[in-house]
C-alpha cells in the first residue's frame, strides 16, 4: 500500500515528543542532546519559555487576519530588522524558499523598472542550496533535485564556487543578479573566501547587478554576528532569512534596500499567511533575545570553545575525522567514514547531528547551548567515534 504520508523523506525511526532547551525526549523516554536544532531552526532551544509565552499569549487573542489589513507585529519586527541591518524594507514569508522566490522576483523587477527588461538571469554557485520550489531548485542546480520535474525554470545558471573567471564569463547582457550563501550549509558547511564575496559586491556594483545573500541558515546569530555578511565589510542588496528567525514557528523574511525593492509596488507580490500575528509574536520575541546585550557574545564564546574541543576530537580519532570547518555555531566535521554511519552512531550515543554535502557531519546546536552542554556533546561525539573504531577493529 502506498504510504499515507508521501514518502519523500527517508526518516529515522524515532519520534520526539518533548523538548527542553538543548535536549529532546523520544517516545521511549530516551534523552538526546540536540546538535541539529531542527536544521538550525530552534536557535533558542526547545520550549523556550519566552517564545512559549509570546505564542500562547497571541494565540488567545488573534491568529490570522491576512495582509489586507495592518499587522502591528510586522511593523515592529520590520523596524527592528531594518534598524539592525543594511536593509530599508522587509517582506515576511512562511519559509526560506518563499523568501528566495521573492528575491528572484524582486531582482528581475528591479531590472525591469530600471529600463532593463532583458535582464532576468540569476547566477548561483555550485554546492548551493536555496530551496525546493521550481525556481529555487533551478538556483540550487543539484541534478538530483531537478530530475524528472520538467524543463529547469529558465534564467538560472550556475558557476563553480570561488571561480571569478567562470563568473565573469557567465555574466552577460541578460544577467540580473547573483545569489550566494556566505557560508554554504547543505552543501557541506563550505566556507566562501571573504575576498570572493567582496569581489561579488564589486562586480555587481560595476555591472548594475543585484547581490542576493541567502542567509536562511547563517542569519540570526548563527555565526556569532546577527548576519554573516557583517563579517565581510560589505552588504548585499537583498537578503533571505528563515529558519532561526521564527525559533521553530514557520517564518521567513526578505530584506532589501529601497533601491533593490523599488519595483515592488502594490499588487506585485503577496502571501496569505506570511507574517501572520502568531509568527510575528514569536519573531519579535526571538529577535529581542538575539539583540539582548551579551547574546551574540555568548554564541561567540560557546562557538570558540566548541571548535577548540572539536579540533582535539579530530586529532584523537584520525581514522574517523578529517577536519573541522565552519564558523560560529555552524560547524562541520569532514569525515573519513560515511557521514551517515557516524550520524547513526552519534544518535545511539544520545546525540543528534545532521548530514551535509562533501561527506560532512553538520553541527547546528541551539545558540543558547551552554559550555557544559558543548563539552557533553563533544564527549558523545567521542563515544560514537570510539564505537566505530571498535567495530572497524572487530571486522578486521
Ligand atoms: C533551509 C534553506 C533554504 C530553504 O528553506 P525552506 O524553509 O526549507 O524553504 C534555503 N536556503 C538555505 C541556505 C537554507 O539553509
Amino acid at each position: 500500500m502506498f504510504p499515507a504520508l508521501l514518502p519523500t523523506y527517508n526518516r529515522t525511526d524515532i519520534a520526539f515528543v518533548r523538548g527542553e532547551g538543548s535536549w529532546l525526549f523520544a517516545e521511549d523516554g530516551k534523552r538526546y542532546l540536540d546538535f541539529g536544532a531542527g536544521i538550525a531552526v530552534n536557535a533558542f532551544g526547545h520550549a523556550n519559555p519566552r517564545l512559549v509565552a509570546a505564542l500562547t499569549e497571541q494565540a488567545g487573542k488573534l491568529w490570522h487576519t491576512s495582509n489586507l489589513y495592518r499587522v502591528p507585529g510586522q511593523e515592529s519586527l520590520a523596524k527592528k530588522l531594518v534598524a539592525n541591518s543594511f536593509a530599508d524594507t522587509v517582506f515576511f514569508t512562511n519559509s526560506g524558499a518563499e523568501a528566495a522566490e521573492l528575491a528572484f522576483k524582486m531582482a528581475r523587477r528591479y531590472q525591469f523598472v530600471s529600463g532593463h527588461p532583458e535582464r532576468y538571469q540569476i547566477i548561483s554557485f555550485e554546492g548551493a542550496f536555496h530551496g525546493r520550489t521550481l525556481a529555487t531548485i533551478a538556483a540550487t542546480g543539484n541534478e538530483k533535485y531537478l530530475e524528472g520535474f520538467g524543463p529547469k525554470v529558465a534564467g538560472f545558471d550556475q558557476v563553480p564556487l570561488g571561480d571569478l573567471d567562470a563568473l565573469n564569463k557567465a555574466i552577460g547582457p541578460q544577467t540580473a543578479a547573483l545569489i550566494i550563501e556566505p557560508l554554504q550549509g547543505e552543501g557541506g558547511v563550505r566556507s566562501v573566501p571573504p575576498e570572493f564575496l567582496r569581489a561579488l559586491r564589486k562586480i555587481c556594483d560595476d555591472k548594475g547587478l543585484l547581490l542576493i545573500f541567502d542567509e536562511i541558515q547563517t542569519g540570526i546569530g548563527r555565526t556569532a554576528k546577527l548576519f554573516a555578511y557583517e563579517w565581510l565589510g560589505i552588504a548585499p542588496d537583498i537578503m533571505c532569512l528563515a529558519k532561526a528567525i521564527g525559533g521553530g514557528f514557520p517564518l521567513g523574511a526578505l530584506l532589501a534596500t529601497a533601491e533593490a525593492a523599488k519595483g515592488m509596488t502594490i499588487g506585485t507580490h503577496g502571501t496569505t499567511y506570511g507574517g501572520n500575528p502568531l509568527a510575528m509574536a514569536v519573531g519579535n520575541e526571538a529577535l529581542d533575545m538575539v539583540l539582548a546585550p551579551g547574546f551574540l557574545e555568548h554564541v561567540a564564546k560557546t562557538a570558540n570553545y566548541l571548535s577548540q574541543q572539536l579540533g582535539a576530537l579530530v586529532a584523537g580519532h584520525p581514522a574517523i575525522f578529517e577536519s573541522v570547518r565552519g564558523q560560529g555555531l555552524m560547524l562541520g566535521l569532514k569525515m573519513k567514514i560515511p557521514n551517515t554511519d557516524f550520524i547513526n552512531a552519534a544518535r545511539a550515543a544520545g546525540l543528534i547531528v545532521l548530514p551535509a554535502g562533501e561527506n560532512v557531519v553538520r553541527l547546528l546546536p541551539p545558540l543558547t547551548l551552554t559550555e557544559d552542554e558543548a563539552r557533553e556533546g563533544v564527549a558523545l561525539l567521542g563515544q560514537a567515534a570510539t564505537a566505530l573504531e571498535a567495530q572497524k577493529a572487530a571486522a578486521q
